[in-house]
């Protein structure tokens, strides 16, 4: 059955672009990494054949800039693609967004930030460095921020440092959940940048550096047994006094910090995938009701009252989530008003807490058959629960966030009462 654009172009004025890659990644999921979704999921392995499909597509570049050889979207037109490809596989979608990271945030975002000339000269040498590497040779890039504290939710400092030595930095501490573990070629590490051992850590010093996946002192550890999301493989990273060459960081030193803090759109690239998967939710219950679902007897259950008004709150759940969110990432762009990033967290917790919502209503309207292993359903449910874990903006972070935004303005306080 060929799937609709969750956006149709004409609807939501897409421009050809944004229609044209949604559409490529649309056709290449629904045609190759749906049906193997269920081996890797099953396996917990991970998707090396759709991230070769990837490749060859063109798409490992999707956010490299055009000027570099690179399909050029920018953060909107990647999210419209990205979501189409979380529709047929949650475990690729995720993981494609850890590498597309890199290229976003070393192309346009930066690119629509002022940066001294020198500095940007700095930064162009070097970002051509990785995107040669990603265009030529389909090497992957992956983002391990989180270390089990409070630094990925932008809180404290990063433990993992970054220590200058001549000639580059010697990388030491461990990330946790690092999806593409033993499969990305570099790992986009966000490492605290120490001039001496004693250096006190400080967020100001975050910088942005490609470690080597083969490069001595790097170890994977830990199992991978997760309740979804299984295909990600997202295992304990150690750098162990990793040397990495300067000519390696994504950033020039000290750029990294005010990227994030100007550009805070940028932390909404994990809904996509989950928007795929509320729509995948969404399509599976219209297409079982019908008893159009391949492989289950083609019995139809949409003449029941209970089952077209189940689907009438899925719909209407569905398209809340889908404005709200289109809305959201069509305002993205640096410094945007208080107003907007209310409206961006407030798009992140909706798709990622929908997205659960919608798979569990799919499920109890479908009924016991639809929830067995040969369907996607169940794994699709499994992986919807992920979403709201995902830092920084985590669904409590999010409403912790919108709470304090709407009852104090900026610098504002209750101690002196
Ligand atoms: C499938 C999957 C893939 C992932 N892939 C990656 C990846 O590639 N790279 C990466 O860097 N991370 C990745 N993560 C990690 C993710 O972003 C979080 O870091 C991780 O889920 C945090 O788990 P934790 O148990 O340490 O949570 P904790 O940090 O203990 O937080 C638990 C909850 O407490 C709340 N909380 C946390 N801090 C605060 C605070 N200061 N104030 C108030 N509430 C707070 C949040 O709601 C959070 O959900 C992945 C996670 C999953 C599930």
């Amino acid at each position: 059955m060929k799937l609709q654009p969750i956006f149709n172009p004409s609807d939501w004025n897409l421009t050809q672009k944004q229609a044209a890659l949604a559409e490529q990644s649309r056709e290449l999921a629904a045609s190759k990494f749906a049906p193997r979704a269920a081996k890797y999921d099953k396996e917990a392995s991970f998707p090396t054949e759709n991230y070769q499909d990837l490749a060859n597509a063109g798409l490992l570049g999707i956010c490299i800039p055009e000027s570099e050889g690179g399909l050029g979207a920018d953060l909107k037109t990647y999210m419209i693609a990205a979501a189409e490809i979380g529709r047929s596989c949650g475990a690729t979608a995720l993981t494609f967004n850890m590498h597309v990271s890199s290229c976003l945030w070393t192309g346009s975002l930066l690119d629509e930030l002022e940066l001294a000339p020198d500095i940007r000269a700095q930064h162009e040498t070097m970002r051509r460095l990785h995107y040669k590497r990603i265009l030529d040779e389909g090497k992957i890039y992956s983002q391990p921020f989180s270390e089990g504290g409070a630094a990925a939710a932008g809180f404290k400092a990063f433990g993992t440092t970054a220590l200058k030595v001549d000639g580059g930095w010697k990388v030491t501490g461990k990330k946790i959940f690092a999806s593409l573990s033993g499969h990305a070629n570099f790992y986009g590490a966000l490492c605290t940048a120490l001039q001496t051992p004693d250096d006190k850590h400080s967020r100001r010093n975050t910088m942005y550096l490609a470690v080597p996946a083969d490069a001595d002192g790097v170890r994977v550890e830990g199992e991978w047994d997760p309740l979804g999301m299984r295909g990600t493989v997202s295992r304990t990273l150690i750098f162990d006094n990793v040397f990495v060459p300067d000519e390696a960081q994504l950033m020039p030193q000290g750029i990294y910090p005010s990227a994030a803090m100007r550009w805070p759109h940028m932390f909404m690239t994990l809904t996509p995938t989950y928007m795929g998967i509320a729509q995948a939710c969404y399509d599976f219950t219209v297409a079982y009701l019908r008893g159009e679902v391949p492989g289950t007897p083609p019995v139809k259950r949409r003449m029941f009252p209970t089952k077209q008004l189940a689907v009438a709150q899925m719909r209407i759940m569905l398209e809340q989530t889908k404005s709200l969110w289109f809305q959201a990432i069509s305002e993205a762009k640096p410094d945007p008003s208080q107003d907007s990033i209310m409206r961006a967290w407030s798009a992140q917790h909706t798709v990622m807490e929908n997205a659960n919502e919608l798979a569990q209503l799919a499920i109890r309207t479908c009924g016991g058959q639809s929830m067995l292993r040969s369907l996607p359903l169940e794994r699709l449910y499994r992986d919807s629960r992920c979403g709201s874990l995902m830092l920084p903006w985590t669904a409590e972070l999010c409403l912790d966030k919108i709470g304090k935004g709407a009852l104090y303005n900026a610098g504002e306080s209750d101690d002196h009462e």
